[in-house]
């Protein structure tokens, strides 16, 4: 009988954790070697597959975190609470566990450095996991146009990549929701319609525009760039679930 043709990259493949290390106190950076794999574009993401002892499967996606052309597997995984697979993840895994995956996958939520357009990337939570695969590729690659990060955390111990992130200086802005660090003056609140526009490219510098994050974030921050003139054409969104705005 004639078998359908399958993508390679839609197959799942057996892969060895052979990294585990902390972010924040709720999430970890995981890197995962996998035989043959192709390499993948900033923005990308797998799936992720688990399976208990007795046949029971979970499948979650998780972005690539890691640059395109690098080589490595990695992924950021934050727990939810009570999240079957993102605790056991973030909580239990360690280097020489087993899961499967397949992919890359998604082939529009992707930044390329053929773009020679200035980009802003605008985080919610663990929306920045894509998002820092895009500005680790850009800064790999010495791309000359402008590639900015607007993200939005909870309180200072949560945001991931800090150091990366804080090595950025002038390129990014972290805004947080409940704890706001010592000394700063902003109180803690959800970023505003004035603080998108006080520190992202002006939509008259016509950037690629990448959103990420959880639903509700995502909503709000596409109601305020297209306010502030964007083309929503040249938005790209990718939603992580229901919780509301970070
Ligand atoms: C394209 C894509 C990429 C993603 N990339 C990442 C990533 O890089 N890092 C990362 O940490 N997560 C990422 N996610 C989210 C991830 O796939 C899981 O949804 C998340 O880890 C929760 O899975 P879980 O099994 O732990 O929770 P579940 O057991 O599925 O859910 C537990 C409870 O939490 C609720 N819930 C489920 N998901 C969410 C959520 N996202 N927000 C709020 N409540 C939720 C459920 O309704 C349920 O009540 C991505 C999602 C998508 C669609």
């Amino acid at each position: 009988m004639a078998r359908a043709a399958t993508l390679p990259r839609l197959t799942w493949q057996s892969a060895t954790l052979t990294q585990v290390r902390r972010e924040s106190s709720t999430a970890s950076t995981l890197r995962l070697d996998v035989a043959g794999w192709p390499g993948h574009r900033a923005g990308q993401h797998v799936d992720v597959r688990l399976t208990a002892a007795d046949g029971y499967t979970a499948v979650r996606p998780y972005s690539l975190a890691s640059a395109a052309g690098s080589g490595l597997v990695e992924i950021t995984v934050a727990t939810t609470p009570g999240g079957e697979v993102s605790t056991y993840l973030v909580n239990d895994a360690v280097a020489g566990n087993h899961v499967e995956v397949r992919g890359p996958l998604g082939s529009w939520f992707v930044w390329d450095v053929s773009d020679p357009d200035p980009v802003q990337l605008v985080a919610g939570g663990s929306g920045v996991v894509p998002l820092m695969s895009m500005l680790r590729t850009h800064g790999s690659a010495g791309h000359p146009a402008p590639m900015r990060l607007l993200y939005s955390v909870s309180d200072p111990e949560q945001v991931l990549y800090a150091d990366e992130v804080e090595q950025l200086a002038h390129a990014a802005t972290v805004l947080h929701t409940r704890h706001s660090p010592p000394g700063t003056a902003r109180p803690p609140g959800r970023v505003t319609p004035a603080e998108v526009e006080e520190h992202t490219l002006p939509a008259t510098s016509r950037p690629s525009v990448f959103v990420c994050g959880p639903t509700g974030f995502v909503e709000a921050m596409l109601t305020v760039l297209t306010g502030l003139g964007h083309d929503p054409e040249r938005i790209r969104a990718e939603r992580y679930g229901e919780r509301s705005s970070p």
